[in-house]
């Protein structure tokens, strides 16, 4: 087991056997998760004696930074993570006037299926642990020498079906030991798994919801995502408007605009009309239009800039807000949907 897939509070039963002063669990988890050092030896004010049973007990390694790609375009970086086990994942570093933002993949592939996505192409071959979470934060930070303000968590796989390791990384994360990176500033993205809405819904992290809507009606969803088939827009709407109701903090729909799929008039009336039924105006949301990415085994095409211009006028004529997300990263596939799961052979 990897020492960093450990909470505070799980270090501190792990440490119990050792009948230590409580302070020695925090120093640990300092060096473990703000010093994120490789060598537990580096450890110097822990003891020999306990610095060689953890040793023997646990894997202190991280995953290694495999390759680097630079946008010529704008400051992105996208970065390939190897793995312990050989598999490589991608995650992003971005540049905003506010400071960085790190976009982390959560499973390496991801079994969605949506059709425009590149990261479903070769399915799902594992959730990410917890370590390798927060390894990709770890490590673009190292190599960068900058400290990041946000994460979103958006790259390849479906957080909501890493829930486990997702939630634990959110707490390591925010712990004022560790990176004390506050939850305000992480958004997570989910396809809409409604049971597990209900379930982060229970624990109360002031995270930052986005739903991959990408269509004003079932119909058209469930041709692009085939998770449409199992959860309806009414059922996800309702588990969202719940969740806004306990946290209090903004929801994102994001809305991939793809040329004669989803991108007409009739379909941004259509959004209007689906939002504004569904919600009541106590519900603070906003709507995030991605130009759909190119993506080399699918035809689908990126709506032309009048087109993109004239949805956001009728959901903006609505007083729906509304933005058009940034393509960082499209020179080097680093944007939305361009992530993928790779293997060293
Ligand atoms: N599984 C999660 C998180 C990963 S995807 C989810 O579905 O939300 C992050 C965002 O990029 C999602 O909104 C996703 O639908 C979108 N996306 C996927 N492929 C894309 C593409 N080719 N162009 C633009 N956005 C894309």
């Amino acid at each position: 087991m990897n020492i960093r897939n450990y909470t505070i509070k799980e270090l501190e039963t792990i440490l119990s056997d050792f009948e230590l002063e409580k302070y020695r669990t925090k120093q640990l988890f300092i060096w473990l998760h703000k010093n994120v050092i490789g060598d537990i030896d580096k450890a110097t004010n822990l003891s020999k004696r306990l610095r060689n049973t953890l040793k023997e007990k646990y894997d202190f390694s991280l995953p290694k930074i495999y390759k680097e790609y630079k946008s010529k375009i704008d400051d992105t970086k996208k970065y390939l993570i190897l793995l312990n086990d050989g598999n490589i994942i991608e995650s992003v570093l971005m540049k905003y006037s506010f400071g960085y933002s790190i976009c982390i993949s959560s499973q390496v592939g991801c079994n969605m299926g949506c059709s425009f996505c590149a990261s479903t192409i070769g399915g799902m071959k594992r959730n990410l642990e917890t370590y390798e979470l927060l390894a990709q934060i770890y490590l673009i930070q190292q190599i960068n020498n900058v400290k990041v303000s946000n994460i979103v968590i958006m790259g390849s796989g479906e957080p909501l079906l890493n829930f486990d390791n997702i939630v634990k990384f959110l707490n390591i994360i925010n712990d004022e030991n560790g990176q004390n990176i506050g939850m305000r500033n992480i958004t997570l993205s989910t396809c809409g798994i409604v049971p597990k809405i209900e379930e982060l819904k229970k624990l109360e992290l002031p995270i930052n919801l986005a739903l991959s809507l990408h269509a004003p009606n079932d119909d058209i969803r469930k041709k692009i995502m085939p998770i449409a088939n199992k959860y309806k827009l009414k059922d996800i709407f309702y588990a969202i408007e719940k969740y806004f109701e306990c946290t209090n903090r903004r929801v994102t729909f994001e809305y991939c605009l793809i040329k004669d799929i989803n991108d007409g008039k009739n379909n941004a009336l259509e959004l209007v009309k689906l939002l504004k039924n569904s919600f009541d105006s106590h519900v603070d949301y906003n709507v995030n239009l991605i130009p759909v990415n190119v993506v080399k085994e699918n035809n689908y095409k990126r709506p032309s800039n009048d087109d993109i211009m004239e949805f956001k006028n009728v959901l903006d004529a609505h007083n729906i807000i509304t933005t058009i997300r940034r393509e960082l990263g499209k020179d080097i596939s680093g944007s939305c949907g361009q992530l993928r799961a790779s293997e060293l052979i």
